[in-house]
């Protein structure tokens, strides 16, 4: 098995994006919180929707972990490596059953950190989230926490909030990337009433994410956040050249290496917005390093 670094919540910073906003009359501040520098394979958000999880585990007597991903899901290697770390076995679901562990390299060093991978038929894939299926594989693994695709359950959503710590209340907007948006709802029902949340979907229609988020952000005025799905790029995944040649020149300025999947369409999109006019002048916009630099290697 592999060995693992700590997980180092004292390496979190702000960096502040100078001149990121072209038009410097307006005086609109660009910073990126670094939430990529918790840990190389366990980065990001996903620390943090793992913590509670990991915690149930061990609260109701578990002895591994179970999850679900596509094959380059950057949740299911977070898991296979934190199971690695906690020294306890895991167990990966992946979508398509068309895919081997040899098929890339998250699959093999998901493997490499001790995951026993399955890969399950599409159809029955899109089942994981319904109980007949929960309870057949529940009893099938009697001695695994099951933890959803994304993190996406309350103690995902619950160690997301946590994120709001590092967010000084200076701040008028938090802007991330989402997939299964529990880093966002966590965020979303954390921060504070003069602040407003924008959440970048990587994937064609990610819009619907709205209607779905929604029951979960009752408490919030509607003014406040929004999901925008302008900027995937030709869809989740898929690699763009104007997409790589931002993230190539962000990295030559700024020092900072996004990722191709979720950031770097975040920061473009954001770019795209100060463009556009949409934040008003005087604001103080925090972009969320989510992490997912292993998808870099694909
Ligand atoms: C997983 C991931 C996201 C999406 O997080 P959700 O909580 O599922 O919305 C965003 N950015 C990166 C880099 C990720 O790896």
């Amino acid at each position: 098995m592999v060995t693992t670094k700590p997980i180092n919540l004292e390496n979190i910073y702000i960096h502040n994006l100078a001149n990121f906003d072209k038009n410097k009359a307006r005086n609109i501040e660009v910073s990126m919180l670094r939430l990529d520098l918790i840990h190389p394979i366990i980065s990001g958000n996903k620390w943090f929707k793992l913590k509670y999880n990991i915690e149930m585990l061990f609260k109701t007597n578990k002895k591994g972990l179970l999850s679900f991903g596509g094959a380059y899901s950057n949740h299911l290697i977070a898991c296979a490596c934190a199971a690695a770390h906690y020294g306890i076995p895991s167990v990966g679901i992946v979508r398509g059953d068309e895919h081997a562990i040899t098929s890339n390299l998250v699959l093999q060093q998901c493997t490499n950190y001790g995951m026993r991978l399955i890969f399950e038929k599409r159809a029955n894939y899109d089942l994981k989230d319904t109980k007949p299926y929960i309870d057949l594989l529940q009893n099938q693994y009697k001695d695994y926490f099951i933890v959803p695709e994304g993190g996406n359950n309350e103690w995902g959503q619950k160690g997301a909030s946590e994120i709001i710590q590092f967010i000084p209340t200076s701040f008028t907007h938090i802007l991330l990337s989402v997939g299964s948006g529990s880093t966002f709802v966590g965020i979303a029902n954390a921060m504070h009433a003069h602040q407003s949340i924008v959440g970048f979907a990587p994937m064609k229609g990610g819009k619907y994410l709205e209607n779905e988020l929604s029951s979960l952000l009752l408490n919030l005025n509607k003014e406040t956040w929004q999901i925008t799905d302008r900027f995937h790029f030709g869809g989740f995944g898929r690699i763009h050249n104007n997409v790589m040649s931002f993230m190539n020149q962000f990295e030559s300025q700024y020092g900072i290496v996004l990722d191709r999947v979720y950031t770097s369409k975040m920061m473009l999109g954001v770019n795209t917005l100060l463009e556009e006019g949409f934040f008003n002048s005087n604001t103080k916009l925090l972009c969320i390093h989510t992490g997912g630099m292993t998808g870099n290697n694909l």
